[in-house]
């Protein structure tokens, strides 16, 4: 896609007009030989202090609109220099992205900005919630359902982070194989049987990180509050590799009964009683299962390899073992899904008693889920992916769950959003701390991110591990304890 700018704050970078031009062009690219009859072009002028003129074209081919916003904007609370920029630039959009496409976006042009994080801000600091929803509302444009939804997700989190101290922190492990390939997948993760072959050596590696972790994490005077193994598919590994593994993480960290402990089981194709046993024998309190729909006919499209009977099963076992907490995941906006079978996946997780439901959006990220686009599946203006996500939101509130992570990625299906809903008491704190960068969370295994965060949440540093299995045999050295001390040492009020 073609992107021209015209003058600019030096805040704003290439990075922000590209995003934002993904609201309405989701799946473009915007580097040199892309080929596209897509097209923006960005104007901006300051004409006095934090009164901005901006005017956008947005073209397709032969078919172009344009928007624009002058003026001195008075927001609704005291804003930072950079809002008025982007107030005047987002407004300008929107005004150009309705008069050619001819529908508005719920989440306004929020972009590059977390609106839980932005919703905690206000609230922390005495504004009300409907003052929130107005501000979000009024500042940004976006929906009253959306910032309504914002502000109840912000609310719970402020709860379950009351009691988290500055030396709190999670620690996540990474089992990046699968049993195959979903085609809208863009995670790294070995599908491929001949690779299989690398999951010994790489449990061992992994282990030896989590015992190193472990001991930098006491050095430290951290304590661990959560713990996540994730995929990829951790079910994946046999139970004997489960129970190897798990007892390294029980030996490596302090584990006691408010430790939160979760494994991701995902595929229901991987899941056995087996399995699950040597999960909860070693003290894990919560794993998640993932159907994503119930849907044979839209496994099928999405090329996920397990029948909804595997799912069904899956679960019973589950409900039968007797977890603290089951979480389900499902997608909206997939292929071949319709409202009525989408509307059956959410009534099915419900049914089965699952605490945790999280919605996610199918994202066009990767060449498999473009052919979607190509399929002609995929509804660029996203109306059943909104309706689908408002459905789940009503449904899941009238049997008592409550949003407490939200999370929006680009390229989404009509911009829709990701939510983790849950009954009361049983919100996942790893899912908060991760999404939210509100505290360190120490990260073992190929593909994963340990980040350091400061105490005021305003510096982290971050460490990436190699994304291939076959690149993290081969790595030497992880993050080590001199660097997160000086990192600590530097940002932190306490003595380490
Ligand atoms: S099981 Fe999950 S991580 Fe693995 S390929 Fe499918 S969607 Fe991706």
């Amino acid at each position: 896609m073609k992107l021209v700018i015209d003058n600019r704050t030096p805040y704003l970078n290439d990075y922000y007009f590209q995003t934002m031009c993904l609201l309405y062009f989701p799946g473009e690219k915007f580097k040199e030989g892309f080929e596209s009859e897509n097209y923006a072009h960005f104007y901006l002028e300051e004409t006095q202090k934090n009164c901005f003129t901006a005017r956008v074209t947005l073209g397709s081919g032969d078919i172009s609109a344009e928007g624009s916003f002058s003026g001195a904007y008075t927001p609704s609370i005291p804003m930072n220099d950079d809002f008025y920029a982007m107030n005047a630039l987002g407004k300008a959009f929107l005004e150009a992205g309705e008069r050619l496409f001819g529908f508005g976006l719920p989440w306004g042009y929020i972009t590059g900005l977390r609106p839980v994080k932005r919703a905690k801000y206000y609230l922390d600091r005495g504004y009300t919630a409907e003052q929130v929803i107005t501000l979000f509302n009024r500042d940004y444009e976006v929906s009253t359902e959306k910032s309504t939804l914002s502000v109840e997700t912000a609310l719970i989190q402020q709860k379950m982070l009351a009691d988290i101290k500055p030396n709190d922190c999670g620690l996540y492990v990474s089992i990046p194989f699968c049993p195959t390939r979903c085609d809208y997948c863009s995670f790294v993760s070995y599908s491929n049987a001949r690779l299989f072959s690398l999951i010994p050596d790489y449990l061992e590696k992994l282990m030896r990180d989590i015992r190193e972790t472990g001991e930098m994490i006491k050095k430290l005077g951290m304590r661990v509050r959560s713990i996540y193994i994730g995929g990829g598919t951790p079910s994946i590994l046999d139970e004997f590799q489960i129970g190897r593994l798990l007892s390294t993480i029980n030996q490596s960290v302090d584990i006691n009964e408010s430790t939160e402990y979760t494994f991701e089981a995902g595929r229901p194709d991987t899941v056995t009683y087996e399995k699950l046993m040597a999960v909860k024998d070693n003290g894990v309190r919560r794993i998640s299962i993932n159907p994503q729909t119930t849907s044979d006919f839209v496994l099928e499209q999405i090329g996920r390899k397990h029948s909804s009977k595997q799912f069904f099963d899956a679960a019973e076992t589950a409900m039968k073992i007797g977890f603290d907490t089951v979480n389900a995941d499902l997608i909206a906006g997939l292929p071949g899904d319709t409202e009525a079978s989408f509307r059956k996946s959410v009534d099915d997780v419900i049914d089965l008693g699952f605490q945790n439901i999280t919605v996610h959006t199918l994202s066009i990220k990767n060449a498999a889920t473009i052919r979607f686009v190509g399929d002609g599946f995929y509804d660029p203006q996203g109306d059943f992916a909104r309706s689908s996500v408002e459905y789940a939101r009503a449904k899941l509130k009238s049997f008592g769950y409550a949003p407490y992570y939200l999370y929006r990625q680009k390229n989404t299906v009509g911009n829709a959003e990701n939510t983790g809903y849950t009954l009361p008491g049983k919100e996942n704190l790893y899912n908060v701390l991760m999404m939210e960068e509100h505290s360190t969370v120490f990260a073992c295994g190929a593909g994963s991110i340990t980040k350091l965060v400061s105490e005021d949440r305003n510096d982290i540093l971050r460490h990436a591990f190699p994304k291939y299995p076959y690149e993290y045999l081969s790595m030497e050295k992880s993050l080590g304890y001199e660097e997160a001390k000086a990192f600590f040492a530097q940002h932190r009020k306490d003595e380490i």
